[in-house]
C-alpha cells in the first residue's frame, strides 16, 4: 500500500482549485492526471520580471515591470479593435491593450486614477509604447504578491502559462512536509545535495537562467532520485524473477534442433551460435531466465529464438512467441512455417483476429496440443492457458511493459523463462535502465548476407533529382520505401502529406505505388505490403510503421522526408529495411528547411557509420529531452527529473547504490529502507515493493 504520506501527491489535478475538466483534459493529456505528475513537471524557461525601467528609458521586447498612473479607457468600438488603457509615469505614457477586453473587469482592475504595477513585455508601435495584456496588474500594496522571476513550463495546444503555472503552484503546496530522507546521509554530504524537498521547490524557483542548467545540484539531486528508484525497482523485479526455487530445469535432448539446423538454407553465424549456447545454459538451470537478445535489424534474432524454443519443446513444455503486431506476428509464423514442417512440431497463431479458430486454437493450447504458439499481446488475454508455458520470447521488447513480461510468466502455473529480442541497439547506459534486470546476449557485426547501404543526405530542393533516380531505378525493376514521418501534434497533416506524396508518385512514375499508414486497419496494411513484396507495387509510400520488422528483401531504396525529424535509432532501423539481398541498396534521407547543429551531426552520423551500437550510442549524445520524433515509441523508460544526456554517469552511481542496500537489507526494513519504500511509491514503482516481504 502506498504510505499515506503520498496520499495528496496521488490526488487528481480536477481536485485542485481552479481545474475544471477542460483544463484538466488538457494538463493530463500533456503531463498527467496526477498532483505528483504536475510537481515532476519542471520549468524549461525562466521569465524575469527584475527589470524595472521608467517608461522613457523602457526598451522594447523585453519583460518589464512598471510602476504607472491609469489615465483613461477606451472601450473597444467592435470586436475588432482592442481595448485600450492610457497609462502614465512621470516620464512618458504607455497603453496596454486588451483583446476581446470585458469592460467590468478591467475597470475593476485598472480604475481611472488608480496607481497599478504592471508587468509583461514592453512593445513599441509606431513611436508609442505599449504592453498587450500585462501578465500581472496589482495594487502598490500588492506588489509582495507579484513574482519576481517566473519559471516557465512546456505548453501544448490550448493551454496557456497562467493556467498551468497556478495548477502546478497549487500541486507544490500539497508535496508533503517530512518526506523521509532515502538517500545516504554521507552520500547527500559529498555531493552537497539538499533534501528532496527542498530541491523539488528550489527546481521550480529558478531565479537565473543557470539555474535550469541540467547540472546544478538541484537538478542532479532530483534526477538522482528517480534513477535510484529505477535502479531499485529493476533490481527488485529481477530478484523476484529469479527466486531460485520457482525456477525449472528445461533440458532438451537436441533431437528437434538437429534437424531445424539441417533444414536451414545457411549456417549460423558465430554470434548466433554463442546466443544460443548462452540460452541453452539459462534454460537447462533451475533458475528462471530472463535474457534480452539484442542485435540489429537482420541479425538473425528469430531463428535464435525459434532454436531456444525447440529447446523447451524437446523438454515437454510449450513455447510462446510474441511480436509487438499483426503484421510480424504473421510474419513470424510464416518464416517458422517450414522449419516446424522439419520437425515436427505443432505451431499455432493467435492474434486478435482470429475470432474463427479462436475457440479451436484455445482448446488445443490447453490440451498441450499444440508446441509453439506465435501471436500479439492477444497471448495475454485472459482466457489464453497454456498446459504447460516453458519459454516466452517476445520479439520488439520495447513494446511491451514489465507487467506485461509478468503477466505472461504467470501463465501455465509454473513460471517460464523469458527471452527478450529487441532490435534497437541500446547503449550501454541505457540498457541499464531499460534491461537493468536482465542478461544481455548480442549479436554483433554486420549481419549475414547485409551488405553496406550507400546513404546520401540531400535538401529537398532536390526532389526532382531524387525522384528521377527513382524513376530509372523503378525502369530497372527495383523496388523502394518511401517514408513520410508522422508526427504526434498534427498526425491528420502529416497523413494528408503521405497520400499527397503518393499520388504525386503516382502520377510521375506510374501506377504502382502503394501506401500504408497507421491509422489503416490491419488487414487493409497487410494487403498493401503483401502486393509491395509480390511486386505489384514497386514504390511504398509509408508513415513510419514500416519501421519494426517487415521483411522485403527484394526493396533496394529506403527514401526518408524529413529526415530530420527522426531520431537516430528510427533512421538506422528504416535503413536497415534493405541491404537485405545480393543487390546494391540505397538510402536517401531528405530534409526540409535549414538544418540544426544536432540534424546536421544525426545525419553525418549516418553517412559515416552503419554499426548500430555505435549509432545508439551517439543518439543518446545527440538526444535533447523530448527533441525527437517517436522517443515515446522508443520504449526506454520515461525519465521525468532525469535526462540522461546529462545524467547518464549518475545511472552507474544508483545501480551501485540499489545494489548495496538490497545487499545489506534485502527486504527494505531499516529506516533507509523504510525510505526507500516510499521513494519507490513516489515514482510509480509499486509493483517493485509487492516483492518485499511487509514492512
Ligand atoms: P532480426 O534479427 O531482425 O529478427 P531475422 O531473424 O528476421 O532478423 O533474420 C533476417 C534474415 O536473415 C532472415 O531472412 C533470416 O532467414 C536470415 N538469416 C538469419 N540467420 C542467418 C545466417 N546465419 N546466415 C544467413 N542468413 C541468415
Ligand atoms: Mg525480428
Amino acid at each position: 500500500m502506498r504510505p499515506s504520506i503520498l496520499f495528496p501527491l496521488f490526488a487528481e489535478i480536477r481536485t485542485l482549485g481552479g481545474v475544471g475538466p477542460k483544463l484538466e483534459k488538457l494538463i493530463s493529456g500533456l503531463i498527467g492526471p496526477r498532483l505528483v505528475d504536475l510537481v515532476f513537471d519542471l520549468p524549461v524557461g525562466l521569465i524575469d520580471r527584475s527589470y524595472r525601467p521608467r517608461l522613457i528609458q523602457a526598451e522594447a521586447g523585453r519583460i518589464a515591470t512598471v510602476k504607472v498612473n491609469v489615465l483613461d479607457h477606451f472601450p473597444s468600438q467592435n470586436r475588432k479593435h482592442p481595448y485600450r488603457i492610457r497609462c502614465a509615469d512621470d516620464s512618458a505614457t504607455l497603453e496596454l491593450i486588451f483583446f476581446h477586453g470585458h469592460a467590468d473587469y478591467l475597470l475593476r482592475t485598472l480604475p481611472v486614477g488608480s496607481q497599478r504595477i504592471v508587468s509583461g513585455k514592453i512593445e513599441r508601435f509606431r513611436d508609442k509604447l505599449q504592453m498587450t495584456h500585462p501578465d500581472h496588474v496589482v495594487a502598490p500594496e500588492d506588489e509582495a504578491g507579484m513574482p519576481t522571476h517566473e519559471p516557465v513550463y512546456a505548453l501544448t495546444e490550448g493551454l496557456t502559462l497562467k493556467p498551468l503555472v497556478k495548477a502546478i503552484r497549487g500541486a507544490l503546496e500539497k508535496v508533503p512536509a517530512g518526506l523521509p530522507e532515502w538517500d545516504d546521509p554521507a552520500f547527500l554530504k559529498q555531493r552537497g545535495w539538499a533534501p528532496f524537498t527542498e530541491s523539488l521547490m528550489a527546481a521550480h524557483a529558478p531565479a537565473h537562467d543557470a539555474d535550469l542548467n541540467l547540472e546544478t545540484p538541484v537538478r542532479t539531486r532530483l534526477a538522482y532520485d528517480e534513477l535510484l528508484a529505477n535502479q531499485l525497482a529493476l533490481l527488485l523485479i529481477r530478484r523476484q524473477m529469479r527466486a531460485a526455487k520457482k525456477g525449472r530445469a528445461l533440458i532438451g535432448d537436441g533431437r528437434l534442433k538437429a534437424k531445424a539446423i539441417a533444414a536451414l538454407p545457411f549456417a549460423l553465424t558465430e554470434p548466433q551460435l554463442t546466443a544460443i549456447a548462452e540460452i541453452e545454459a539459462d534454460i537447462a538451470a533451475p533458475t528462471r531466465m530472463l535474457r534480452l537478445l539484442q542485435g540489429d535489424v537482420g541479425a538473425g534474432k528469430t531463428i535464435v529464438a525459434f532454436l531456444a524454443l525447440l529447446g523447451a519443446v524437446e523438454a515437454g513444455a510449450q513455447g510462446a512467441l510474441m511480436a509487438p503486431t499483426e503484421l510480424l506476428s504473421r510474419q513470424h509464423m510464416a518464416s517458422l512455417e517450414p522449419y516446424a514442417k522439419a520437425t515436427g512440431i505443432r505451431l499455432a497463431l493467435l492474434t486478435g483476429r482470429e475470432r474463427t479458430t479462436r475457440d479451436t486454437t484455445l482448446a488445443a493450447l490447453a490440451k498441450g496440443e499444440i508446441d509453439i504458439l506465435v501471436g500479439t499481446h492477444a497471448l495475454f488475454s485472459e482466457d489464453v492457458a497454456f498446459a504447460d508455458l516453458g519459454l516466452a520470447v517476445i520479439d520488439e521488447q520495447h513494446r511491451f511493459g514489465v507487467h506485461q513480461r509478468m503477466l505472461l510468466q504467470g501463465k501455465g502455473g509454473r513460471p517460464a523463462d523469458v527471452l527478450v529480442m529487441t532490435a534497437t541497439p541500446i547503449p550501454r547506459t541505457l540498457a541499464l535502465t531499460a534491461y537493468g534486470d536482465m542478461d544481455v546476449s548480442r549479436l554483433t557485426g554486420r549481419p549475414p548476407g547485409r551488405k553496406p547501404v550507400e546513404t546520401r543526405t540531400i535538401s529537398a530542393d532536390r526532389l526532382d533529382e531524387v525522384i528521377e533516380h527513382l524513376r530509372k531505378a523503378i525502369m530497372r525493376g527495383a523496388r523502394a520505401y518511401w517514408v513520410c514521418p508522422l508526427v504526434e501534434e498534427s498526425e491528420k497533416i502529416d497523413l494528408a502529406a503521405a497520400e499527397e506524396r503518393a499520388s504525386m508518385l503516382k502520377r510521375v512514375l506510374g501506377s504502382k505505388v502503394g501506401l500504408v499508414h497507421g491509422r489503416m486497419k490491419g488487414a487493409e496494411r497487410d494487403a498493401e505490403m503483401a502486393k509491395f513484396k509480390a511486386g505489384e507495387t514497386q514504390i511504398l509510400v509509408a508513415t513510419t510503421v514500416i519501421e519494426v520488422g517487415v521483411d522485403v528483401p527484394e526493396a533496394t531504396i529506403m527514401v526518408v522526408e524529413h529526415a530530420e525529424r527522426f531520431g537516430l535509432a528510427q533512421l538506422h532501423q528504416l535503413r536497415g529495411r534493405v541491404g537485405r539481398s545480393s543487390a546494391k541498396s540505397s538510402c536517401l534521407l531528405i530534409y526540409h528547411g535549414q538544418l540544426g547543429e544536432t540534424a546536421k551531426a544525426r545525419l553525418k552520423t549516418m553517412r559515416d557509420t552503419d554499426d548500430g551500437f555505435v549509432i545508439a550510442e551517439e543518439d543518446l549524445r545527440l538526444r535533447g529531452a523530448g527533441e525527437l520524433l517517436g522517443t515515446r515509441q522508443s520504449g526506454l523508460p520515461e525519465f521525468r527529473l532525469a535526462d540522461l544526456s546529462a545524467h547518464a554517469d549518475l545511472l552507474a552511481v544508483a545501480r551501485d547504490d540499489a545494489q548495496l542496500v538490497l545487499t545489506r537489507d534485502p527486504d527494505l526494513q531499516s529506516e533507509r529502507g523504510q525510505a526507500l519504500r516510499t521513494l519507490l511509491y513516489l515514482f510509480g514503482r509499486d509493483e517493485a515493493v509487492r516483492y518485499l516481504k511487509a514492512g
